[in-house]
C-alpha cells in the first residue's frame, strides 16, 4: 500500500541517497566553500518552486509541518477562525488546532472538496481564512473559493498534500491561494518516506514561514542573527538525505501523473456503460492528478454492496478522513461547544456514505481505496479490474 512515487523507487534515488553519505553533509546547512556540500534541500527548493512556478518554496519535515508553518506565518492567532472541509486528512485540523486555530467544519460537494456554496454560512467575524484540501489529487473549485475569499478578505492556504503534480486552470496548486502546503508521505504522489514543502510567491510569508520551520532564522540563516529579528520558531527542517530521494522523484512527477491519467483513462472507458453510479466531478478534469477514481453510486446499498464484494469500503467508513471518524477532533470540537456528531454535514455525510474509491496510482485502505489499481499495472490487470467492477455493480 503505497502512493505511485513508491512504486517507482530506482537505482536514481538509491545513487543520490550515496552521494549524500559520501559527501559527508547531511544538514541541510554547510559550509559555502565546502566543494563537497552538496546544497540538495536547496535545490530541491529551488527546483520544486520552479516546477509550481512560485517564487519561493520550503522543505519542512512533513505536510503537517508545512501546514503548520504555513499556518503562522500567515500570522493566525489563537481563536481566529479557518474554514476547512469537512472531508479532509486530520492533519488539516489538527495543524489549526495546536497554534489554537479553531477549525470551522464546512461541505463537500460532488467533486469531494470544499464546496464554494456553503463557504459564507461559517464566516463570522473571528474568520481570518480558507483551507481548500485538493482532496484525492483533485483540485478545488478555486474561483469561486477566491471570489469568496475577496469578498470577505480572507487568506487563502491550499492543502496541497495530496495533489503534488494538480494544476487547476493551468496553474499549478499551492500558487492559487496565498500559500500551498505539500506532504512527501508514503501514500503521495511523490514521497521522500517523511517530508514536506510549502510554495508561495510572497517574499514576507516565505521568510516568516523560514522562521517558524526554523527557530526564527532567516532563510539559510544568512545575514546577522543575534538581535535582527523577532519571531519564534520550532525545527521542521528536512535533511539532504530526504531531499536528495525528493529530487529524484520530483524528477518523475510529471511522468508519474501522464501515466496515471492514461491508466484512469482505460480504467474509465471500460467502465462506461456500467450504470448506477456516477464519476466524481472534476473541478479541473486536465488538471487532476489520477492518482485515484472515484465513483458515487446512487443510493447506499448499492454501494456497500459493490465495495463488499470487492473487499473495500465505503468513504465514511474509510479512515480519519472523514470528520465522524475522527474521535480526537471530535472530542476537541466538543469541548470548544462546536458540532461534533455525525449528522452535523448532512450533504457531506450523504455524498461519502455512497461514494467509493478505486485506486489508479494511490492504493491506500485509510483513504478507502485499498482496491484497483496501481501505476504498474498492465492493460490486461486493467481490463480485469474493471470486469471485476462491472460484475459487482450488476
Ligand atoms: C497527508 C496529508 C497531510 C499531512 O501530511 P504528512 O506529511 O503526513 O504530515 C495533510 N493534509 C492532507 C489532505 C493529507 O492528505
Amino acid at each position: 500500500m503505497a502512493g505511485p512515487g513508491a512504486y517507482w523507487f530506482g537505482k536514481e534515488e538509491a545513487d543520490a541517497v550515496n552521494r549524500v553519505m559520501q559527501s559527508g553533509h547531511l544538514f541541510r546547512y554547510g559550509s559555502e566553500t565546502d566543494p563537497k556540500f552538496l546544497h540538495t534541500v536547496a535545490s530541491l527548493e529551488n527546483e520544486f518552486a520552479k516546477y509550481c512556478g512560485a517564487k519561493f518554496a520550503l522543505a519542512t519535515s512533513s505536510g503537517t509541518a508545512s501546514l503548520v508553518a504555513s499556518l503562522a506565518a500567515l500570522g493566525l492567532q489563537p481563536g481566529d477562525e479557518i474554514i476547512v472541509p469537512a472531508y479532509t486528512f486530520v492533519a488539516s485540523y489538527t495543524s489549526c488546532i495546536f497554534l489554537g486555530i479553531i477549525p470551522v467544519l464546512s461541505e463537500i460537494d460532488e467533486s469531494l472538496t470544499l464546496d464554494p456554496d456553503d463557504i459564507e454560512r461559517h464566516i463570522t467575524s473571528h474568520t481570518r481564512a480558507i483551507m481548500p484540501v485538493h482532496m484525492l489529487g483533485n483540485p478545488c473549485d478555486m474561483d469561486r473559493i477566491m471570489a469568496v475569499a475577496k469578498k470577505h478578505k480572507l487568506l487563502v492556504l491550499e492543502d496541497c498534500c495530496q495533489a503534488a503534480g494538480a494544476s487547476y486552470k493551468m496553474k499549478k496548486v499551492g500558487t492559487i491561494g496565498d500559500m500551498g502546503a505539500f506532504s512527501l508521505n508514503v501514500f503521495k504522489t511523490i514521497n521522500s518516506g517523511d517530508g514536506g514543502l510549502v510554495v508561495t510567491n510572497d517574499q514576507n510569508l516565505y521568510e516568516t514561514a523560514f522562521a517558524m520551520h526554523d527557530q526564527g532564522h532567516k532563510p539559510s540563516r544568512l545575514g546577522v542573527e543575534v538581535g535582527s529579528r523577532n519571531l519564534l520558531g520550532l525545527n521542521f527542517r528536512m535533511n539532504e538525505l530526504t531531499a536528495a530521494v525528493g529530487l529524484v522523484q520530483l524528477g518523475k512527477l510529471d511522468m508519474i501523473v501522464t501515466t496515471l491519467r492514461e491508466k484512469r483513462k482505460k480504467f474509465k472507458n471500460l467502465i462506461a456503460d456500467a450504470k448506477g453510479f456516477k464519476l466524481r466531478t472534476l473541478n479541473d478534469p486536465d488538471g487532476d492528478c489520477a492518482t485515484i477514481c472515484t465513483v458515487t453510486f446512487d443510493n447506499r446499498e448499492q454501494a456497500l454492496k459493490v465495495s463488499k464484494i470487492l473487499g473495500s469500503k465505503t468513504l465514511d467508513e474509510s479512515g480519519w478522513h472523514v470528520y465522524a471518524n475522527m474521535e480526537h477532533v471530535l472530542e476537541y470540537l466538543k469541548k470548544i461547544g462546536r458540532p461534533h456528531k455525525k449528522g452535523a454535514y448532512p450533504k457531506t455525510d450523504n455524498i461519502l456514505s455512497r461514494a467509493m474509491n478505486i485506486s489508479i496510482g494511490v492504493v491506500d485502505g485509510g483513504l478507502g481505496a485499498g482496491w484497483g489499481i496501481n501505476i504498474n499495472s498492465s492493460d490486461s490487470e486493467i481490463e480485469s479490474a474493471a470486469d471485476q467492477f462491472i460484475e459487482a455493480c450488476r
